[in-house]
């Protein structure tokens, strides 16, 4: 039997070669971009950049729960990847920030999201990031209104831990009329209270103020369902199937499932709501909803 290298060598060798790993995964998939034609200049970042495609990203045991056609796995793995090569936007991340720049005009017009979060027209506008949105956090976390929050296990509700405010989205501490735009991406899912988190927002929001946020959704689901509730003594009941979305140490666990009739809820729960990118299809996922207080 050959020797095993000793602990202390595996220790020091183990990540140059997990590292060589990723810049080879990371390389091809440049490569790919590039023959592809998927390159560009990044509208988060506003770099010259490839988007690379990271097949992998959706796990196969999530496209086997949720019964996702090979199409559908591909809309939901460029959703989820086709991430700039330059700051790691997503796709969601740069339908976001076009649909920003869109509502929130500056002159002359910004050549990208970082661009605008630097104009003196945008430094008044009063922003909460509801968790970290790769692509657009780091222009954020620079912006004087914008108000970074994590939703954080076991923190007490707007404690900063590490850093960062911990916001339950159902109990949000923020004052009322605080902001003039909230922004979610992939969160709603995850909250346990829809109806109350629909109401914070609402609450938080300044007069005609706006929530912009991406959710997950299948094509051809009718009505928003609960997949997960949480009873009376706070344990988690499962209506369907559990499913959970990679992070964290165990996944999140999905409680809402969104259906076609999202317009419709967003409208009982105070909110005129714009789907850009929609509507949702076999060949694309990601939608980005705009959704308007109304007074
Ligand atoms: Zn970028």
């Amino acid at each position: 039997m050959a020797p095993r290298p000793p602990h202390w060598l595996k220790r020091s060798i183990l990540p140059l070669w997990n590292g060589g790993h990723h810049l080879a995964r990371r390389g091809r998939a440049i490569a790919q971009a590039i023959l592809a034609g998927r390159v560009g200049r990044c509208v988060c970042c506003g770099r010259r950049a490839a988007f690379l495609f990271e097949p992998g990203i959706i796990p196969p045991k999530l496209i086997e729960l949720w019964e996702l056609t090979p199409e559908l796995a591909d809309a939901f793995t460029r959703k989820e990847s086709l991430g700039c090569s330059a700051c790691g936007a997503k796709l969601r991340a740069q339908r976001i920030a076009q649909v920003i720049l869109g509502v929130y005009p500056v002159k002359p017009p910004a050549k990208s999201f970082a661009d605008w979060a630097r104009r003196p027209e945008i430094e008044t506008l009063a922003i909460a990031e509801i968790n970290t949105i790769e692509g657009l956090h780091e222009s954020l976390r620079n912006h004087p209104r914008t108000k970074v929050s994590d939703f954080r296990h076991g923190g007490a509700r707007g404690e900063v831990i590490d850093g960062v405010r911990h916001e339950d989205l159902s109990a949000l501490t923020y004052d009322s009329a605080e902001f003039d735009l909230v922004l979610t991406s992939e969160t709603l899912e995850h909250v346990p209270d829809l109806a109350a988190a629909l109401a914070q927002i609402r609450r938080v929001l300044k007069p005609s103020g706006r929530h912009i946020f991406t959710i997950p959704m299948l094509p051809n689901v009718e009505r928003t369902y609960a997949r997960s509730v949480l009873n009376g003594a706070g344990k988690v009941e499962h209506r369907a199937v559990p499913i959970a979305h990679p992070g964290g140490d165990t996944g999140y666990p999905v409680f809402t499932e969104f259906g076609e009739d999202i317009v419709e809820l967003m409208a009982l729960t105070g909110f005129a709501t714009v789907v850009h990118y929609g509507p949702v299809r076999d060949e694309d996922v990601a939608q980005v909803y705009e959704a308007i207080k109304i007074s």
